[in-house]
């Protein structure tokens, strides 16, 4: 990584690490070999794809034939909801998700409700949280799948994940969760916490882009998403992506070794970055304090200045952040998760993601301490609504973080 720009943007992706090329290069010259074929090469890859199936397993508490690998955190999301809901459908039609999860959960939802199946969005807290309560008096004798995400890649809610588990186990009613931002960040034991089907994805933790991969429970009955040959074990064909699996087994190790120590940092520096913004006046964090916030998120709302701006100016000063996901900048709606926590549109407007991780220092902290309050003031003094509400001060509350 250039050490001239401030990377602040590790939910919408991450670098591949060094040791992880590493690993990845030789199945991209030396051993290419189709792992279906029959000749010594093809043993090769077809080894380097099990060992990161075992890699994978170890680190979820799964089964190595429980672990199938996709084309990222999309194409999984899309098959565990529309390969349960096809494949299931004579025991009912009805699925339940969240208001807060990536377009990749939301948008299979909308199409499955053009193809007969009915959706229940449950409402999130102000600081993200579904309420379990209400989880288990949504559940019908309809009802074939439950979809939360672990960690929201907004505002970094770790959703109660176990609670939901529970519910589902002892509704017998299957459970899916989007766990793209949490794998490789926060411990994982699908066993123990009941979880039916996973979603993960390589470059969220290090790891190279393009390659995912479903945990898919023992027993579960799901259809194919996608139709061909017979590889991994005939239920996702095309011929394997082996550099980038290779890939994401070793960032997935590699992970799961540095997690608690890389936390303990992550953490501190988040704190720091908070404690900092706060003093901005009318600002509002987003999400939870403390434990239940994913160790490297920081997602702010400033009043009376636009997110988008903001992100000009900031990266006219060499950082990268994000307003928001970064699947919806471009568009000109505010973000649903956001909108979900109960925030005005004018507010929601104003808000900054900044996700820290591996290549993060103290100095790139202490360096957006510095210039992010004069450029908050900057954008406020070119806004008509906060020359509006110098004029009417006093009328509006302070934000406190
Ligand atoms: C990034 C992300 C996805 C999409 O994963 P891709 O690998 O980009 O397809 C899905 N869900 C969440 C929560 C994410 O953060």
């Amino acid at each position: 990584m250039s050490n001239t720009r401030i990377y602040l943007d590790h939910s919408a992706t991450t670098y591949t690490k060094p040791q992880v090329f590493e690993e990845m290069l030789p199945y991209l010259n030396t051993y290419f070999g189709n792992p279906s074929s029959i000749y010594e090469m093809s043993r090769v890859t077809e080894n380097a794809i099990d060992h990161a199936r075992e890699q994978v397993a170890k680190a979820l508490n799964a089964n190595k034939d429980e672990i199938y690998f996709t084309g990222g955190g999309s194409e999984a999301d899309n098959w565990a909801l529309k390969g349960i809901a096809f494949a299931n459908k004579h025991r009912g039609n009805h699925i339940i998700t969240t208001k807060i999860e990536h377009h990749a959960i939301l948008h299979t939802c909308e199409f499955l409700e053009k193809n007969g199946f009915e959706v229940t969005y449950l409402p999130v807290d102000s600081d993200g949280f579904i309420n379990p309560d209400e989880l288990r008096q949504a559940i019908t004798d309809k009802t074939l799948l439950v979809s939360v995400m672990f960690a929201n890649n907004e505002i970094g809610t770790i959703e109660p994940i176990q609670e939901i588990g529970n519910i589902c186990r002892e509704k017998k009613v299957l459970f899916h969760t989007d766990a793209v931002q949490a794998v490789g960040h926060i411990a994982i034991d699908v066993k123990a916490m009941n979880i039916d089907l996973l979603t993960l994805a390589a470059h969220k933790f290090y790891g190279p882009k393009g390659v995912g991969a479903l945990y898919i429970r023992r027993g579960v009955k799901i259809d194919s998403l996608i139709h061909g040959g017979g590889q991994e074990r005939g239920k996702r064909a095309g011929t394997e992506n082996i550099a980038g699996i290779v890939g994401l087994g070793k960032a997935l190790e590699l992970a799961t070794e540095e997690m608690e120590t890389e936390n303990d940092r992550l953490v501190y520096l988040r704190n720091k970055l908070i404690k900092g913004l706060s003093c901005i006046p009318y600002s509002k964090l987003n999400g939870p304090s403390g434990a239940k916030r994913m160790p490297g998120n920081v997602n702010i709302c400033f009043e009376f200045i636009e997110g988008e701006s903001m992100l000009l100016l900031l990266d006219s000063k060499g950082i990268s952040a994000s307003s928001g996901s970064a699947c919806t900048s471009g568009s000109l709606d505010p973000s649903h998760v956001l909108l979900a926590i109960g925030l005005p549109h004018e507010i929601a407007h104003g808000s900054l993601r900044l996700t820290l991780g591996s290549a993060t220092t103290e100095e790139d902290i202490d360096y957006v301490l510095k210039v992010l309050p004069g450029i908050v003031q900057r954008l406020r003094d070119m806004s008509p609504l906060w020359k509006k509400h110098l004029q009417e001060q006093g009328a509006m509350k302070k934000y406190a973080i």
